[in-house]
Protein backbone atom coordinates (compact mmCIF):
# COMPACT_ATOMS: atom_id res chain seq x y z
CA UNK A 1 0.00 0.00 0.00
CA UNK A 2 0.98 3.40 -0.97
CA UNK A 3 1.88 5.36 2.09
CA UNK A 4 0.85 8.54 0.59
CA UNK A 5 -2.27 7.84 -0.39
CA UNK A 6 -4.38 9.44 -1.38
CA UNK A 7 -2.43 10.58 -4.75
CA UNK A 8 -5.03 13.42 -6.12
CA UNK A 9 -5.51 14.87 -8.93
CA UNK A 10 -8.34 17.46 -8.96
CA UNK A 11 -9.66 20.42 -11.44
CA UNK A 12 -12.61 21.39 -13.04
CA UNK A 13 -14.62 19.19 -15.79
CA UNK A 14 -14.42 21.71 -18.22
CA UNK A 15 -12.19 24.61 -18.47
CA UNK A 16 -14.61 27.71 -19.53
CA UNK A 17 -12.65 30.56 -19.65
CA UNK A 18 -8.87 31.48 -18.76
CA UNK A 19 -9.65 33.57 -15.51
CA UNK A 20 -12.21 30.65 -14.46
CA UNK A 21 -9.26 27.49 -15.14
CA UNK A 22 -6.52 30.19 -13.24
CA UNK A 23 -8.46 31.15 -10.82
CA UNK A 24 -9.35 27.39 -9.90
CA UNK A 25 -5.59 26.08 -10.65
CA UNK A 26 -4.30 28.69 -8.20
CA UNK A 27 -7.08 27.78 -5.75
CA UNK A 28 -5.88 23.77 -5.86
CA UNK A 29 -1.98 24.79 -5.81
CA UNK A 30 -2.87 26.68 -2.28
CA UNK A 31 -4.49 23.15 -0.83
CA UNK A 32 -1.67 20.77 -1.56
CA UNK A 33 -2.85 19.72 -5.04
CA UNK A 34 -0.32 18.53 -7.77
CA UNK A 35 -2.32 17.46 -10.99
CA UNK A 36 -4.51 19.91 -12.35
CA UNK A 37 -7.17 18.47 -14.46
CA UNK A 38 -9.92 20.35 -17.25
CA UNK A 39 -11.94 18.93 -19.99
CA UNK A 40 -11.41 20.53 -23.48
CA UNK A 41 -13.67 18.70 -25.59
CA UNK A 42 -16.42 17.54 -23.64
CA UNK A 43 -18.44 14.24 -24.43
CA UNK A 44 -22.10 15.01 -24.03
CA UNK A 45 -25.17 13.19 -23.42
CA UNK A 46 -27.32 15.12 -25.39
CA UNK A 47 -26.23 18.15 -28.26
CA UNK A 48 -26.34 21.81 -27.74
CA UNK A 49 -24.99 21.28 -24.53
CA UNK A 50 -21.43 22.65 -24.11
CA UNK A 51 -18.84 20.70 -25.85
CA UNK A 52 -15.81 22.22 -24.26
CA UNK A 53 -13.50 25.01 -25.64
CA UNK A 54 -11.28 22.64 -27.50
CA UNK A 55 -7.93 23.57 -28.53
CA UNK A 56 -8.42 27.13 -27.48
CA UNK A 57 -7.85 25.55 -23.56
CA UNK A 58 -4.48 24.37 -24.08
CA UNK A 59 -2.90 27.49 -23.95
CA UNK A 60 -4.85 28.25 -20.65
CA UNK A 61 -3.34 24.80 -19.25
CA UNK A 62 0.39 25.88 -20.11
CA UNK A 63 -0.04 28.94 -18.55
CA UNK A 64 -1.37 26.99 -15.32
CA UNK A 65 1.88 25.13 -15.52
CA UNK A 66 4.33 28.30 -15.71
CA UNK A 67 2.43 29.84 -13.33
CA UNK A 68 1.77 27.37 -10.21
CA UNK A 69 3.85 24.36 -11.49
CA UNK A 70 0.88 22.36 -11.38
CA UNK A 71 0.90 19.08 -13.72
CA UNK A 72 -1.90 19.27 -16.16
CA UNK A 73 -4.49 16.67 -17.35
CA UNK A 74 -7.33 16.35 -20.01
CA UNK A 75 -9.23 13.92 -21.76
CA UNK A 76 -8.35 12.62 -24.84
CA UNK A 77 -10.81 10.83 -27.58
CA UNK A 78 -9.46 10.79 -30.79
CA UNK A 79 -5.93 10.95 -32.61
CA UNK A 80 -6.10 14.64 -32.98
CA UNK A 81 -7.41 15.23 -29.70
CA UNK A 82 -3.73 13.46 -28.78
CA UNK A 83 -1.48 15.29 -31.02
CA UNK A 84 -3.03 18.42 -30.35
CA UNK A 85 -2.05 17.71 -26.29
CA UNK A 86 1.14 16.84 -26.53
CA UNK A 87 2.30 19.41 -28.40
CA UNK A 88 0.95 21.71 -25.67
CA UNK A 89 2.74 20.23 -23.09
CA UNK A 90 0.47 18.51 -21.42
CA UNK A 91 1.57 16.14 -18.58
CA UNK A 92 -0.79 13.35 -18.22
CA UNK A 93 -4.18 12.23 -20.32
CA UNK A 94 -6.89 10.52 -19.57
CA UNK A 95 -9.41 8.12 -21.51
CA UNK A 96 -12.66 9.04 -20.57
CA UNK A 97 -15.67 6.16 -19.75
CA UNK A 98 -17.23 6.61 -23.12
CA UNK A 99 -14.03 6.06 -25.10
CA UNK A 100 -12.84 3.12 -23.29
CA UNK A 101 -16.23 1.10 -24.67
CA UNK A 102 -14.85 1.49 -27.84
CA UNK A 103 -11.68 -0.30 -28.35
CA UNK A 104 -11.89 1.54 -32.17
CA UNK A 105 -11.24 4.79 -30.39
CA UNK A 106 -8.67 3.34 -27.58
CA UNK A 107 -6.68 1.60 -30.65
CA UNK A 108 -6.49 5.02 -32.60
CA UNK A 109 -4.99 6.96 -29.21
CA UNK A 110 -2.52 4.39 -27.98
CA UNK A 111 -1.63 3.84 -31.92
CA UNK A 112 -0.73 7.80 -31.70
CA UNK A 113 0.99 7.57 -28.61
CA UNK A 114 3.53 5.17 -29.91
CA UNK A 115 7.04 5.98 -28.82
CA UNK A 116 5.69 9.34 -26.33
CA UNK A 117 5.48 7.83 -22.78
CA UNK A 118 2.84 10.29 -21.04
CA UNK A 119 1.25 8.90 -17.99
CA UNK A 120 -2.49 7.35 -19.20
CA UNK A 121 -5.22 7.32 -16.80
CA UNK A 122 -8.24 4.73 -17.87
CA UNK A 123 -11.70 4.92 -16.61
CA UNK A 124 -13.43 2.20 -16.07
CA UNK A 125 -16.65 1.82 -19.41
CA UNK A 126 -19.51 2.99 -18.73
CA UNK A 127 -21.42 -0.40 -18.75
CA UNK A 128 -19.56 -2.79 -16.47
CA UNK A 129 -17.39 -4.95 -18.33
CA UNK A 130 -14.40 -5.95 -16.61
CA UNK A 131 -12.59 -7.16 -19.63
CA UNK A 132 -13.02 -4.21 -21.91
CA UNK A 133 -11.39 -2.05 -19.01
CA UNK A 134 -8.78 -4.20 -19.33
CA UNK A 135 -8.60 -4.22 -23.27
CA UNK A 136 -8.29 -0.74 -23.00
CA UNK A 137 -5.22 -1.12 -20.84
CA UNK A 138 -3.71 -3.46 -22.54
CA UNK A 139 -4.08 -1.50 -25.88
CA UNK A 140 -1.64 1.44 -24.21
CA UNK A 141 0.59 -1.13 -22.48
CA UNK A 142 0.94 -2.92 -26.06
CA UNK A 143 2.14 0.89 -27.41
CA UNK A 144 4.64 1.01 -24.94
CA UNK A 145 3.04 3.33 -22.15
CA UNK A 146 4.98 2.32 -19.00
CA UNK A 147 2.60 4.73 -16.66
CA UNK A 148 -1.10 3.51 -16.29
CA UNK A 149 -3.80 3.97 -13.89
CA UNK A 150 -6.70 2.67 -14.01
CA UNK A 151 -10.02 5.32 -12.82
CA UNK A 152 -12.98 3.98 -11.56
CA UNK A 153 -15.74 6.31 -11.96
CA UNK A 154 -19.19 4.08 -11.56
CA UNK A 155 -21.20 2.37 -14.08
CA UNK A 156 -24.81 3.87 -16.07
CA UNK A 157 -27.75 2.16 -15.30
CA UNK A 158 -31.53 3.08 -16.79
CA UNK A 159 -33.08 3.30 -13.20
CA UNK A 160 -32.06 6.56 -11.81
CA UNK A 161 -31.13 6.10 -8.05
CA UNK A 162 -28.87 7.62 -5.14
CA UNK A 163 -25.82 7.68 -7.45
CA UNK A 164 -25.34 9.10 -11.31
CA UNK A 165 -22.88 6.15 -12.27
CA UNK A 166 -23.74 3.03 -9.59
CA UNK A 167 -20.22 1.75 -8.12
CA UNK A 168 -20.36 -1.91 -8.48
CA UNK A 169 -17.03 -1.92 -6.39
CA UNK A 170 -16.63 -5.73 -7.35
CA UNK A 171 -15.29 -4.57 -10.42
CA UNK A 172 -12.78 -2.87 -9.41
CA UNK A 173 -11.57 -5.06 -6.99
CA UNK A 174 -11.81 -7.55 -9.73
CA UNK A 175 -9.32 -5.83 -12.13
CA UNK A 176 -6.95 -4.82 -9.68
CA UNK A 177 -6.78 -8.83 -8.95
CA UNK A 178 -6.05 -9.06 -12.86
CA UNK A 179 -3.55 -6.66 -12.77
CA UNK A 180 -2.15 -5.54 -9.20
CA UNK A 181 0.71 -3.04 -10.53
CA UNK A 182 -1.83 -1.14 -11.93
CA UNK A 183 -2.58 1.94 -9.83
CA UNK A 184 -6.21 2.55 -9.26
CA UNK A 185 -7.73 5.86 -8.44
CA UNK A 186 -11.76 6.60 -7.72
CA UNK A 187 -13.67 9.51 -9.38
CA UNK A 188 -16.20 9.83 -6.70
CA UNK A 189 -17.79 13.09 -8.74
CA UNK A 190 -18.76 11.16 -11.64
CA UNK A 191 -20.15 8.41 -9.30
CA UNK A 192 -21.70 10.67 -6.98
CA UNK A 193 -23.32 13.08 -8.95
CA UNK A 194 -24.07 15.29 -6.34
CA UNK A 195 -20.89 16.89 -4.00
CA UNK A 196 -22.48 15.88 -0.59
CA UNK A 197 -21.72 12.35 -1.56
CA UNK A 198 -17.74 12.38 -2.67
CA UNK A 199 -17.28 12.24 0.97
CA UNK A 200 -18.51 9.42 1.65
CA UNK A 201 -17.59 7.43 -1.92
CA UNK A 202 -14.24 8.50 -1.38
CA UNK A 203 -13.89 6.93 1.76
CA UNK A 204 -15.64 3.73 0.60
CA UNK A 205 -12.42 4.04 -2.30
CA UNK A 206 -9.74 4.37 0.64
CA UNK A 207 -11.31 1.46 2.74
CA UNK A 208 -10.94 -0.52 -0.27
CA UNK A 209 -7.26 0.56 -0.85
CA UNK A 210 -7.30 2.61 -3.68
CA UNK A 211 -4.48 4.68 -4.28
CA UNK A 212 -6.14 7.97 -5.22
CA UNK A 213 -8.74 10.09 -6.32
CA UNK A 214 -9.50 12.27 -9.06
CA UNK A 215 -12.01 14.77 -7.94
CA UNK A 216 -14.02 18.31 -10.14
CA UNK A 217 -13.10 21.51 -8.20
CA UNK A 218 -14.48 24.58 -10.16
CA UNK A 219 -13.77 28.25 -8.28
CA UNK A 220 -17.38 29.18 -8.87
CA UNK A 221 -19.39 25.64 -9.16
CA UNK A 222 -22.55 27.67 -9.47
CA UNK A 223 -21.75 29.18 -12.65
CA UNK A 224 -20.20 25.18 -14.61
CA UNK A 225 -21.04 25.19 -18.15
CA UNK A 226 -20.77 21.09 -16.78
CA UNK A 227 -21.58 18.98 -13.91
CA UNK A 228 -22.47 21.93 -11.81
CA UNK A 229 -24.11 19.64 -9.21
CA UNK A 230 -20.97 17.73 -8.46
CA UNK A 231 -18.03 20.35 -8.18
CA UNK A 232 -16.67 22.01 -5.19
CA UNK A 233 -14.58 24.81 -4.76
CA UNK A 234 -10.97 24.24 -3.55
CA UNK A 235 -11.71 25.12 -0.20
CA UNK A 236 -14.35 22.22 -0.04
CA UNK A 237 -12.16 19.80 -1.60
CA UNK A 238 -9.74 20.84 1.41
CA UNK A 239 -12.15 19.87 3.80
CA UNK A 240 -13.15 16.44 2.07
CA UNK A 241 -9.68 15.66 1.93
CA UNK A 242 -8.80 16.25 5.35
CA UNK A 243 -12.17 14.14 6.53
CA UNK A 244 -10.60 11.21 4.92
CA UNK A 245 -10.01 8.89 7.41
CA UNK A 246 -6.97 6.27 6.03
CA UNK A 247 -7.88 3.36 8.15
CA UNK A 248 -5.44 0.44 9.00
CA UNK A 249 -7.93 -2.47 8.58
CA UNK A 250 -5.17 -5.22 9.28
CA UNK A 251 -7.19 -6.49 12.12
CA UNK A 252 -10.45 -7.26 9.89
CA UNK A 253 -10.88 -10.27 7.53
CA UNK A 254 -10.39 -9.57 3.84
CA UNK A 255 -13.63 -11.18 2.87
CA UNK A 256 -15.75 -9.51 5.88
CA UNK A 257 -14.95 -6.39 4.39
CA UNK A 258 -15.49 -7.21 0.59
CA UNK A 259 -19.12 -9.25 1.82
CA UNK A 260 -20.00 -5.95 4.05
CA UNK A 261 -19.42 -3.84 0.68
CA UNK A 262 -21.88 -5.94 -1.48
CA UNK A 263 -24.48 -5.52 1.56
CA UNK A 264 -24.29 -2.04 1.40
CA UNK A 265 -24.72 -1.69 -2.39
CA UNK A 266 -27.64 -4.35 -2.16
CA UNK A 267 -29.72 -2.60 0.05
CA UNK A 268 -28.63 0.93 -2.00
CA UNK A 269 -30.18 -1.06 -4.49
CA UNK A 270 -33.36 -2.25 -2.81
CA UNK A 271 -34.15 1.27 -1.94
CA UNK A 272 -34.00 2.07 -5.78
CA UNK A 273 -36.22 -0.35 -7.21
CA UNK A 274 -38.88 0.41 -3.83
CA UNK A 275 -38.93 4.20 -5.07
CA UNK A 276 -39.41 2.99 -8.48
CA UNK A 277 -42.50 0.51 -7.33
CA UNK A 278 -43.86 2.99 -5.89
CA UNK A 279 -44.04 5.44 -8.64
CA UNK A 280 -45.11 2.88 -10.67
CA UNK A 281 -48.04 2.45 -7.89
CA UNK A 282 -48.64 5.92 -8.33
CA UNK A 283 -48.89 5.86 -12.36
CA UNK A 284 -51.25 2.58 -11.65
CA UNK A 285 -53.58 4.89 -9.27
CA UNK A 286 -53.83 7.58 -12.01
CA UNK A 287 -54.86 5.09 -14.85
CA UNK A 288 -57.15 3.22 -12.12
CA UNK A 289 -58.58 7.24 -11.39
CA UNK A 290 -59.46 7.92 -14.76
CA UNK A 291 -60.88 4.35 -15.54
CA UNK A 292 -62.76 4.44 -12.55
CA UNK A 293 -61.78 1.39 -11.83
CA UNK A 294 -61.56 0.09 -8.11
CA UNK A 295 -58.13 -0.25 -6.10
CA UNK A 296 -58.41 -3.17 -4.46
CA UNK A 297 -58.66 -6.24 -6.57
CA UNK A 298 -58.36 -8.53 -4.25
CA UNK A 299 -58.05 -11.46 -6.66
CA UNK A 300 -55.60 -10.52 -8.19
CA UNK A 301 -53.48 -9.59 -5.02
CA UNK A 302 -54.07 -13.26 -3.51
CA UNK A 303 -52.80 -14.74 -6.87
CA UNK A 304 -49.53 -12.72 -6.81
CA UNK A 305 -48.39 -13.28 -3.11
CA UNK A 306 -49.12 -17.05 -3.75
CA UNK A 307 -46.99 -17.39 -7.03
CA UNK A 308 -44.23 -15.06 -5.11
CA UNK A 309 -44.46 -16.97 -2.07
CA UNK A 310 -43.66 -20.07 -4.16
CA UNK A 311 -40.97 -18.37 -6.05
CA UNK A 312 -39.75 -17.73 -2.54
CA UNK A 313 -38.97 -21.13 -1.57
CA UNK A 314 -36.98 -22.09 -5.08
CA UNK A 315 -34.69 -18.92 -4.10
CA UNK A 316 -33.77 -20.55 -0.73
CA UNK A 317 -36.12 -17.70 0.75
CA UNK A 318 -38.37 -18.30 4.02
CA UNK A 319 -41.88 -17.83 2.42
CA UNK A 320 -43.21 -16.17 5.39
CA UNK A 321 -40.53 -14.14 5.82
CA UNK A 322 -41.44 -12.89 2.03
CA UNK A 323 -45.15 -12.89 2.58
CA UNK A 324 -44.51 -10.14 5.34
CA UNK A 325 -42.16 -7.80 3.07
CA UNK A 326 -45.00 -8.26 0.23
CA UNK A 327 -48.03 -7.58 2.35
CA UNK A 328 -46.17 -4.67 3.55
CA UNK A 329 -44.57 -3.45 -0.19
CA UNK A 330 -48.46 -3.75 -0.99
CA UNK A 331 -50.08 -1.87 1.91
CA UNK A 332 -47.85 1.10 0.95
CA UNK A 333 -48.94 0.92 -2.67
CA UNK A 334 -52.29 1.27 -2.00
CA UNK A 335 -51.75 3.91 0.34
CA UNK A 336 -49.88 5.48 -2.64
CA UNK A 337 -52.62 4.41 -4.77
CA UNK A 338 -55.56 6.73 -2.32
CA UNK A 339 -53.11 9.62 -2.27
CA UNK A 340 -53.42 9.75 -5.90
CA UNK A 341 -57.49 8.93 -6.02
CA UNK A 342 -57.59 11.52 -3.05
CA UNK A 343 -55.71 14.38 -4.61
CA UNK A 344 -57.08 16.99 -6.78
CA UNK A 345 -54.41 16.46 -9.57
CA UNK A 346 -55.71 16.08 -13.07
CA UNK A 347 -55.25 12.78 -14.64
C1 LIG B 1 -15.04 13.94 -16.89
O1 LIG B 1 -14.12 13.50 -16.20
O2 LIG B 1 -15.41 15.13 -16.88
C2 LIG B 1 -15.82 12.97 -17.69
C3 LIG B 1 -16.47 13.32 -18.79
O3 LIG B 1 -15.80 11.77 -17.14
P1 LIG B 1 -16.44 10.34 -17.56
O4 LIG B 1 -15.74 9.95 -18.82
O5 LIG B 1 -16.08 9.52 -16.38
O6 LIG B 1 -17.91 10.56 -17.72
MN1 LIG C 1 -17.46 15.93 -15.54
Amino acid sequence: MNPDRPFVIAGPCSAENEEQVIATAIGLKEIGIQVFRAGLWKPRTKPGSFEGVGNAGLQWLSRVKRETGLLTCVEVANSSHVKASLKAGIDMIWIGARTSANPFAVQEIADTLKGCDIPILVKNPVNPDVDLWMGAIERFQNSGISCIYAVHRGFSTYERGLYRNIPQWYIPIELKRRLPDVPMLCDPSHIAGRRDLILQIAQQSMDLGFDGLMIESHIDPGSALSDKEQQVTPSELKTILSSIIIRDYEGIPELLKELRREIDEIDDRLLTLISRRMQVAREIGRCKKSNKIPILQPTRYERLVTHKVSCAESLQLDPDFIKRILEAIHEESVRQQLTIINSNEEV
